[in-house]
């Protein structure tokens, strides 16, 4: 089954502690786009500015994602740079510009709006809600991503597209400044009060949590030796998670949890370059391989 993302398309500065790397093809919707293409057909819908390089739009092309949604706008495209701390657990945030970025209407054409499987990538509350006020035939299933500039600036607007969605994607101190629980637990059942029957919680090098009505489920992260550059982690487990669940066109509670363990596995291979390159290179055997290796390692069966 396909699947529709809509979200940010950058250019990239990444600062670690022994590099800097510039110009790196970015935006929460390319790491997620890389991520779910290596399970389902992937459609697009971002902006960039007439500054984007057809190389770029080459890279999403090799991996059969449709940019019929991709918007080529006058003026730049959106540039980030972060830089990690040397244990790099944490991130500044050196520069946003948001260039045509701060301007994105989303729209959708008119061969995505039957797409079966949705992900709203981080970015504006109201957008996120246009997006599905796009759709003619109802999703059969809607994840969605925030930050805590959305939970801070637009919580009214967060509260009203979340009542529309299947699942929650956001980090644990997000999922704390959104409901004023500090146990994850209830920070996840408050959650589920606001609409989505699924919470996805990511914990960084910790794993993650799932809160639902079907039950719980933890898993850690994939134990790395080579650890490179953190940047786009969580949307690549969006995308191993939506890309599982879109291809096996199931969302049962056994699904999910198989799904979060495929995120957890493809957000492992982003950390371990600079950069999309990891998951433009990957392979599905080389997924599965990492799959099992993750089940020896963590579950005893
Ligand atoms: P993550 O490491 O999962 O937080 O994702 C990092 C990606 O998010 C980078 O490639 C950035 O280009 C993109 N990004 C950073 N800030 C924003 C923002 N305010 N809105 C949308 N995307 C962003």
């Amino acid at each position: 089954m396909s699947l529709l993302v809509v979200g940010s398309i950058a250019f990239d500065t990444i600062q670690t502690e022994s590099e800097i790397r510039h110009n790196l093809l970015g935006g929460s919707a390319s790491y997620f786009s890389f991520a779910a293409s290596l399970y389902t057909p992937v459609n697009l819908v971002g902006v960039v500015g007439k500054d984007f390089p057809q190389e770029f739009i080459d890279h999403y092309h090799n991996k059969g994602v449709d940019t019929q949604g991709l918007q080529i706008k006058e003026g730049e495209t959106f540039r980030w740079w972060g830089k990690y701390s040397r244990d790099m657990n944490h991130r500044e945030t050196i520069e946003t510009k948001l260039n045509v970025f701060g301007t994105f209407d989303p729209i959708i054409p008119e061969s995505y709006q039957s797409t079966p499987y949705v992900f709203l990538g981080n970015g504006l509350p109201s957008l996120q809600s246009k997006v599905l006020d796009q759709m003619t035939t109802p999703p059969k299933f809607v994840a969605l991503d925030t930050m805590n500039l959305w939970i801070d600036t637009q919580r009214p607007a967060l509260l009203d597209v979340l009542k529309r969605v299947n699942a929650l994607f956001l980090n644990d101190e997000e999922a704390r400044m959104l409901t004023g629980h500090n146990n994850l637990i209830q920070a996840g059942r408050k959650i589920m009060e606001l609409g989505p029957e699924i919470v996805i919680v990511k914990k960084g090098e910790h794993g993650a949590l799932v809160v639902s009505g079907e039950g719980l489920f933890i898993t850690p992260a994939f134990p790395l030796e080579s650890f490179s550059d953190p940047t786009g982690a969580g949307d690549s487990f969006g995308g191993g998670f939506m890309g599982f669940v879109a291809r096996e066109d199931n969302t049962s509670f056994d699904t999910v949890k198989k799904a979060v363990l495929h995120g957890t596995v493809v957000a492992s291979f982003t950390c371990e370059a600079f950069g999309t390159s990891p998951l433009e290179n990957l392979k599905y055997e080389t997924i599965e391989k990492r799959m099992d290796q993750f089940i020896q390692l963590a579950y005893v069966c």
